[in-house]
C-alpha cells in the first residue's frame, strides 16, 4: 500500500526531540519518535473523547474486541487512560461470526490476560443457530456476506453490552474506516445515512469511536509498540466488500493530497443531523424483542435464510 512507504522514509530525527523517528506523518509534515508519536495519538484521541463527551463519570465501557490491531489498540488506550479510574469500568466483548479460520480465540484470550478486563463472548451459532459460513452456503454466493455479517453482529453486540451493564459500546474504527463509510454512502447515493441524526434510543447502547481521527497505519503502529505484531489474517469474504474498492481509491487520492481522509471524514460529520429529521423512536421488534423500526433486519435476514433452506432440493 502506497501509504506505508512513509513508514520506511523515516531515517530522520524526530521533529520535536531529535531522537530517531519511527514515522513520518505526511499530512502534518512531522517526523516523530516513538514517545512523541504515542503522545500525538493519545492527545488527539483524548480531544475527540472530550469533544463528544464519549466517556463520563460512572460509565461501563464495552470494547468490541476482534483481536485485530484496531480493537486491541483501543483496549490498550482505554485501559491505559481510564483503567485506574474507580468510576469507570472497562470490559471486552468478542463475537465469533463463524468464519472458518478467521477468529483465533486463543490469541484474543492472550490480549484479555494482558489487560485483565472481564471478557464476554458469544457466537452467531449460539445466538442465531447458524454461522456466517452456513448463511453464505445457503445463499449460494458470498456477495452479501458483509451486509449480513454487519447486521447480525450489531444486534448481538448490543444485546451482550446491554446485559453486561454497558453504558457505552466502543469500536476501534479509525480515520480510514470513517472516510470509507462516508464515501460508500456517497457512491450509493444514500442521503438518509449521510444526514441521519445520531440519537440515544432506549435499549440501544450509545456507540463511541475514539480513533475516528487517527489514520489506520498509525493505529496499527500504536498497537505494535506495546503489544508487538498482531495476527491480522483478514476475512475470506473481504474481497467482496465495496469498502475494499473505496479503500484503494481513497489511498491513491490521499497519496496525492494527504489531508483527503480528514476532509471526507469531516464532511461526514458536518452532514450528520442535516436530514429531514430523526426517524422517530425505536420500537421493539415483534419477532425478537430487540430495539428496531418494525421487524428488525436481523429477523428479516434469518427469515431469508430459512426461506432459502425451505427451497433447497431434498
Ligand atoms: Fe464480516 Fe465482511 Fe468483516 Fe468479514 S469482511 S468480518 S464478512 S463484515
Amino acid at each position: 500500500m502506497r501509504d506505508d512507504i512513509s513508514l520506511i522514509e523515516t531515517l530522520m530525527n524526530c521533529s520535536k526531540c531529535r531522537r530517531e523517528a519511527i514515522i513520518y506523518q505526511r499530512y502534518s509534515g512531522m517526523h516523530l519518535c516513538s514517545e512523541h508519536f504515542t503522545e500525538s495519538v493519545e492527545s488527539r484521541v483524548k480531544r475527540e473523547i472530550r469533544k463528544h463527551r464519549w466517556v463520563e463519570h460512572g460509565d461501563t465501557i464495552g470494547v468490541a474486541l476482534s483481536g485485530g490491531k484496531d480493537s486491541t489498540s483501543l483496549l490498550h488506550f482505554l485501559t491505559k487512560t481510564f483503567g485506574n479510574r474507580p468510576d469507570i469500568t472497562i470490559l471486552a466483548i468478542t463475537i465469533d461470526e463463524g468464519i472458518a479460520g478467521y477468529r483465533n480465540k486463543s490469541d484474543i484470550k492472550k490480549i484479555i490476560e494482558r489487560y485483565g478486563v472481564p471478557w464476554h463472548t458469544t457466537s452467531f451459532a449460539d445466538e442465531y443457530g447458524i454461522t456466517l459460513d452456513n448463511i453464505v452456503t445457503r445463499q449460494g454466493d458470498d456477495r452479501r456476506s458483509c451486509s449480513f455479517c454487519g447486521v447480525l453482529r450489531r444486534r448481538v453486540l448490543n444485546r451482550v453490552a446491554r446485559e453486561a451493564g454497558c453504558t457505552k459500546l466502543a469500536f476501534g474504527f479509525n480515520l480510514d474506516d470513517e472516510a470509507q463509510s462516508v464515501m460508500m454512502n456517497v457512491l450509493r447515493g444514500d442521503t438518509e445515512r449521510l444526514t441521519m441524526t445520531q440519537r440515544d434510543n432506549q435499549g440501544m447502547i450509545p456507540r463511541i469511536r475514539p480513533f475516528a481521527t487517527i489514520p489506520e497505519r498509525e493505529v496499527a503502529l500504536y498497537a505494535h509498540l506495546p503489544v508487538g505484531p498482531l495476527a491480522d489474517k483478514g476475512c475470506p469474504y473481504a474481497h467482496n466488500a465495496l469498502r475494499k474498492d473505496v479503500r484503494r481509491l481513497l489511498n491513491e487520492y490521499n497519496w496525492l493530497h494527504p489531508a483527503t481522509k480528514y476532509a471526507v471524514q469531516g464532511l461526514g460529520q458536518n452532514l450528520q443531523g442535516r436530514g429531514t429529521g430523526p426517524r422517530g423512536e425505536l420500537e421493539i421488534c415483534p419477532r425478537c424483542g430487540e430495539p428496531a423500526f418494525g421487524t428488525c433486519r436481523t429477523c428479516t435476514i434469518l427469515d431469508d435464510v430459512k426461506h432459502v433452506r425451505k427451497n433447497e432440493a431434498p
